[in-house]
């Protein structure tokens, strides 16, 4: 490839934001997702929204258990500047879907959120993924904590407190079986294909990250630059 091609490739978009790539005949066509399927955004939408329903159900029964709301005002709190703030900049600003035009993220997860920050085609660096998981983990399993200590709280004084007892066991179950669906959804499906590659989660294999960044030069150029072999 001539320098030149290398400086106009450098100023395309990557093929997932481009309207013009030719994803009939790409030979990665099916094993990334790289379009927003309506129906699998909306399982993914659906799970997530009624994960944080129920979590905040769980607070809520907690809460008038024992009688304490901190746990419910940071787990809303934490949720709101999480998907709207910090992970767009920590995770979908380094993803190929970032790069799409427009004010809010187009992907099949985030979809809607603002984007307030640059796109940045380089993988995500050790400390934006050291963030991200303990802002992941906390927004994922500290409905657990909530459901736990509610129902310890439950049985040691059942008296009075029969409907709250059986509104956070209710509400526990529910949460169960949802977490075991959205995980379904993502560990099963969604992190063995999606297109942000540096994502503590992916799961993609390493040849195929390769295809994808040599069709991207763009990307590649930075990914090699933070450290990335794209030999086997
Ligand atoms: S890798 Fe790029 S060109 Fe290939 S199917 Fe995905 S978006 Fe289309
Ligand atoms: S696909 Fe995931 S990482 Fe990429 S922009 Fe959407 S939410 Fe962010």
């Amino acid at each position: 490839m001539s320098s030149t091609s290398e400086i106009t490739d450098n100023n395309l978009k990557n093929c997932i934001a481009r309207e013009d790539s030719n994803c009939i005949e790409c030979e990665l066509n099916g094993e990334l997702i790289c379009f927003v399927d309506k129906k699998f955004a909306n399982k993914f939408s659906i799970g997530n929204i009624l994960y944080r329903l129920l979590a905040i159900e769980i607070f809520i029964f907690s809460g008038l258990l024992i009688g304490h709301w901190w746990m419910l005002i940071s787990y809303v709190s934490t949720v709101l500047i999480t998907f709207l703030i910090i992970e767009p900049r920590l995770l979908c600003s380094h993803c190929p879907f970032y790069e799409r035009e427009g004010k809010c993220l187009k992907c099949w997860a985030l979809r809607g959120m603002p984007k307030l920050w640059r796109y940045r085609p380089g993988p995500i660096n050790r400390t934006e993924k050291t963030l991200m998981l303990i802002l992941g983990s906390f927004i994922d399993l500290f409905p657990f904590l909530g459901s736990i200590w509610g129902i310890v709280y439950f049985f040691m004084n059942i008296e009075g407190n029969i409907v709250l007892g059986v509104g956070i066991l209710i509400s526990t179950v529910l949460f169960l079986i949802v977490a075991g669906y959205f995980s379904k959804v993502l560990l099963g499906f969604a992190c063995k294909k999606c297109a942000n590659f540096s994502c503590a989660m992916n799961k993609v294999p390493k040849e195929v990250i390769n295809k994808f960044l040599e069709k991207n030069p763009k990307m590649k150029n930075a990914w090699i630059k933070s450290g990335w072999k794209i030999e086997e």
